[in-house]
């Protein structure tokens, strides 16, 4: 049996051995989610064709889940805070300045709001938190010994930084005429057409992008340099989401140069870049859910990008894309599912073993 097969037939468990394992789980975690992470249902095998469509189409996009509300804020941004098209064909420090500090003011208002109802207010106290240990204080590994002021500043600096410039340049793209500008309300029903898919194919894009730059980020020379920087967070909150080495930044907004050169609307960009700006802070809240008077209102961390700041070697990508049931790497919350990993690193440290024994005897 494939490490893949082994780990992703994890989620068959039955219900009874799921429930002794979760209570084991309860020692070193506060919350888990109800059911072991499934595969969606887009790559469960056999195709269930009816469960597939609803999950594409409609689930992510219900008004609880955050993707709805970052399209939202695009087309907010887009009609009352974006400086006219004709004014951005030059590169002018007056409307890019203006773009930074309205992501700045977003970011402090949405991701310093989380930060603020779940840690500092402790607004449902410890309901839906994965991990209840406090943030890291008084550790060199943190700018300011401090692991909030830390992930703060990274975010505020670095994170909004480069969001910042992409917009920037993207708009520049738009507006001076170089990125293929789709103009609702011109042409054919077509554009229509790819107006609304390519807001469904977004979401696979970034995942794909996310997945493929994260496996590279993971790599021995990359990772001590660089992505060493966002792992310093092991337990996480809103501000660790975009803490990381200002180069990373870099990579990780790369996935929204694609509105350069393909058929597109700045909503298309807003909408991509929101998907990291707040996306990456609000998956990192150690919450699975924003809960108002007794009711979950908003989906918001996502357990699955959770255990691999606890495990490190595993769920690399997002839980919308295959591609850790695909490469072995999965990671469904379980016990089981720690055993899989276990049994993976044995395997991963063998064959450098070998390859090192090989090297020695050649
Ligand atoms: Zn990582
Ligand atoms: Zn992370």
């Amino acid at each position: 049996m494939s490490e893949a097969t082994s780990i992703s037939a994890n989620t068959g468990a039955d219900a009874s051995t799921n429930a002794s394992l979760r209570a084991k789980q309860r020692k070193q975690w506060n919350y888990l989610p109800p059911e072991p992470l499934a595969v969606p249902p887009l790559w469960y095998r056999p195709w269930r064709k009816p469960l597939a469509v609803a999950w594409f189409i409609a689930r992510p996009w219900r008004p609880t889940k955050e993707r709805f509300w970052f399209l939202m804020i695009a087309l907010v941004l887009w009609f009352f805070f974006t400086p006219p098209l004709e004014t951005m064909a030059d590169f002018h420090w007056q409307w890019m300045s203006y773009i930074w500090a309205r992501n700045f003011i977003i970011t402090l208002a949405i991701v310093g709001g989380a930060h603020l109802w779940f840690y500092v207010l402790r607004g449902q106290n410890a309901e839906l938190q994965y991990d209840a240990r406090p943030f890291v204080k008084g550790s060199k590994r943190f700018l300011f010994g401090d692991q909030v002021r830390d992930n703060m500043f990274w975010t505020l600096t670095g994170g909004v930084g480069a969001w910042s410039a992409y917009e920037c340049l993207l708009l520049w793209g738009f507006a001076s005429g170089f990125s293929p500008l789709l103009g609702v309300g011109e042409g054919s029903p077509w554009a229509w057409v790819w107006l609304v898919a390519l807001f469904l194919l977004i979401p696979f894009w970034t995942g794909v992008h996310f997945y493929a730059q994260h496996r590279l980020l993971h790599w021995k020379p990359l990772y001590k340099r660089i992505h060493s920087w966002h792992h310093n967070n092991v337990n996480i909150g809103p501000w660790s989401g975009l803490a990381m080495h200002p180069a990373e930044h870099v990579i990780l907004f790369t996935d929204c140069l694609l509105y350069l050169f393909v058929l597109s609307h700045p909503v298309h960009a807003f909408f991509n870049l929101l998907i990291h700006g707040l996306g990456a802070p609000l998956s990192h809240t150690g919450f699975e859910g924003f809960r108002l008077r007794g009711r979950k209102r908003l989906d918001v961390a996502d357990f699955y990008h959770h255990l691999h700041h606890r495990y490190f070697d595993c769920n690399y990508g997002s839980p919308d894309t295959p591609w850790d049931y695909w490469m072995g790497t999965f990671h469904d919350g379980t016990e089981a599912g720690d055993k899989a990993m276990v049994e993976m690193r044995r395997k991963k440290a063998e064959r450098q073993r070998n390859k090192k024994n090989r090297k020695v005897k050649a």
